[in-house]
């Protein structure tokens, strides 16, 4: 339960003498905290080096030598440094920082979602993929999701026991840790142990991303107690926020590994809160029950696979492949782009283009893309750059698209061009979410360590706040990722995104890395549903095509054309004043302005190598109140 308290506490590091088989790090502390003891170890337990004693100022930029970071949040930056600093690798980092934003920013991810975290191994100079995505319950099928016919309102589906995939993100933690990481789950958690029982202040996002839950927080008991103080309200700016229950729940994996989640009073809880949400008597929110059994969560795998890549313009990118849309939609959009030169076009011919190649890419994302265990999508087909060559011509040069396009016949550019039995070709259907955009969900975590290791890190629980009922006594969100499935209005309509017993949602997680001379260059990715892709690819065209620095890149205001019925485009408010609006507005385009929706397009933090050997760590500047980023050793 939350309490108030004084402000600023000090948070230290204490490590749990019977956490971890491998501890390799030297360990700051073997102490046992005290349960509740805030600031008790106000100096990370003995090393004089807390790096939390005293929280620095928040920096959206950094370049420096070593390893580097860039998360959202404060706190997150500051768990992946710490581990760094003390020889952690960049896997290690991070699963501490996303352990720690587990805490702090409990509305975007945690241990109730999954995630997909893009690794580049610099020994081995291979880039791995590990898929946490949560699957569909086994005793779950598409027709849960459906009454009378028509599908279930998407707010409804939200806030429901039956949108819960079963959750991947410890699963993926500790199999990125056995495999490439040199800690135990019990020092990588270590940190955001201690910031979940001695708290941090509740900061302007944390307040608003409450208010933005509040009806239904109020109307899940758990909820309530855990984000809502006694007046009903959220807990204001400054509070000192502690979650006592996360705490208690990171120490039991900390101690018993992956499966004290999976197996025993988590995993019971789990399937208990899905099974019969905790709706405060009288509510009159309808909170429907799921189908989640003990089985499906002792079940759950993780999936080790390799990445999707395309070259463009001399560069190598990296992205993550099926069940996430993103690598491929990502790299097709390339393929497009890369046959126009940027050298001979205004940066409105270049966006011009950008959109043009996207909503291109989006129609065959909507059509052929899902989990590959379930679908046979033609990626060979939509990645080999013939089939780019024989679509570039359908972006108009001089006009903006009035209507969506229609997928194209990535079949006929397969090795093997085979239909696909899960979908067939130029399947059509909407996503359960009505216009599959992004608005404050998800982060994404980009870390690289000494040695050259990278990570690129997206974790969600889907919507803000995820299906938003707090597993009861355990602290932590439940994710609403089910959501991600494709819902025809006729459910008997084939479509390879459609829900199926133990299947993954497609996603558009896109971390991604750039290599140039085999080397990596960048290192990047941002929330917001199906828009996380536009930003990717406007980030890459501002710094590849545009030449932007990567902070400027990042920072620019986006816009994002996503296949829409009516060919327009969404822009943040900043774009729509810009030179560029008035010259694509000047080509036919149409743009929504996203404040009336949220107003953000994407959060997004980046990594670039520089040439000198620095690295420049950079968060998003504004965008959520602004993320933070730092470097191993300054300059
Ligand atoms: N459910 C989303 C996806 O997988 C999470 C990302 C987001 O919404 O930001 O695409």
């Amino acid at each position: 339960m939350a309490q108030r308290k004084h402000l600023l506490p000090t948070i230290g590091l204490v490590l749990c003498a019977a956490c971890s088989p491998s501890e390799k790090l030297d360990p700051v502390s073997q102490v046992e905290p005290a349960p509740g003891d805030a600031g008790a170890q106000p100096d990370g337990g003995g090393t004089g080096d807390d790096l939390f004693a005293t929280l620095p100022e928040i920096a959206p930029t950094a370049t420096g030598r070593g390893g580097a970071a860039a998360t959202v949040d404060l706190r997150g930056t500051l768990a992946a440094i710490e581990i760094l600093r003390k020889g952690g690798n960049a896997v290690d980092a991070a699963v501490a920082a996303a352990s720690v934003l587990g805490a702090t920013d409990p509305f975007s991810c945690g241990i109730g979602g999954g995630g997909f975290m893009l690794i580049y191994l610099a020994g081995e100079g291979k880039v791995v993929t590990i898929d946490h995505r949560e699957t569909a319950p086994a005793g779950l099928t598409a027709s849960a999701f459906y009454e009378s016919g028509a599908p279930i309102d998407f707010d409804e589906l939200v806030t429901s026991g039956l949108s819960v995939g079963v959750p991947g993100t410890v699963r993926g933690w500790s199999e990125a840790l056995r495999r490439y990481g040199t800690l135990g789950l019990g020092d990588a958690l270590a940190r955001a142990i201690r910031v979940a029982e001695t708290g941090f202040d509740v900061d302007r996002t944390f307040f608003e991303q409450t208010g933005r839950n509040l009806e239904r927080f109020r109307a899940i008991t758990s909820s309530k107690e855990l984000f809502l103080g006694p007046d009903g309200e959220p807990w204001p700016v400054g509070t000192t926020f502690k979650n006592p229950d996360l705490a208690r729940t990171y120490r039991l994996i900390a101690e018993g590994g992956e499966r004290a989640f999976y197996e025993g009073e988590v995993a019971e809880a789990i399937v208990a809160a899905v099974g019969s949400p905790p709706v405060e008597p009288g509510s009159a929110l309808t909170v429907r029950p799921g189908v989640m059994a003990p089985s499906d969560l002792q079940d759950y795998e993780v999936r080790v696979r390799p990445a999707v890549s395309t070259t463009y313009r001399g560069h190598t990118i990296h992205g993550m492949g099926l069940p996430s849309s993103g690598g491929i939609t990502v790299a097709l959009a390339l393929n497009l782009l890369e046959g126009f030169d940027p050298e001979v076009l205004t940066p409105v011919e270049v966006l011009h283009r950008y959109l043009g190649a996207s909503r291109l890419a989006f129609a065959d994302r909507g059509a052929f893309l899902g989990d590959p265990e379930f679908v046979e999508a033609p990626v060979a087909g939509l990645l080999s750059k013939d089939y780019a060559d024989a679509r570039r011509d359908l972006i108009d040069l001089v006009k903006a698209p009035t209507k969506a396009a229609a997928p194209g016949d990535p079949f006929a550019f397969q090795n093997d061009p085979s239909p696909s039995p899960g979908g067939g070709q130029g399947a059509r259907g909407r996503s359960a979410r009505p216009n599959d955009a992004g608005d404050n969900e998800t982060t994404h975590i980009t870390i690289s360590d000494a040695a050259g290791n990278v990570v690129s890190y997206t974790c969600t629980i889907e919507a803000e706040g995820g299906n938003g009922i707090v597993v009861p006594g355990h602290g932590f969100l439940l994710n609403n990722e089910l959501t991600d499935f494709t819902l025809p209005d006729d459910p008997s309509t084939p479509h390879p995104n459609v829900a199926e017993p133990g299947k993954r949602p497609r996603s558009s997680m896109s971390p991604t890395l750039v290599m140039k001379d085999g080397k990596p260059l960048l290192a990047l990715a941002s929330p917001g549903g199906s828009t996380i892709i536009t930003t990717v690819l406007q980030i890459l065209v501002g710094a590849i095509d545009l030449g932007r620095p990567i902070d400027e890149a990042l920072a620019a205001p986006r816009i994002s054309q996503r296949n829409a019925g009516d060919g327009s485009s969404d822009a943040e408010t900043a774009f729509l004043s810009t030179p560029e609006a008035e010259g694509l507005r000047d080509l036919g385009h149409v743009f929504s302005d996203k404040s009336t929706s949220g107003g953000e397009i994407g959060a997004a933090t980046a990594l670039r190598f520089n040439g000198d050997g620095t690295v420049t760590a950079v968060a998003e500047p504004v965008r959520r109140q602004g993320g933070s980023a730092m470097v191993e050793r300054e300059k």
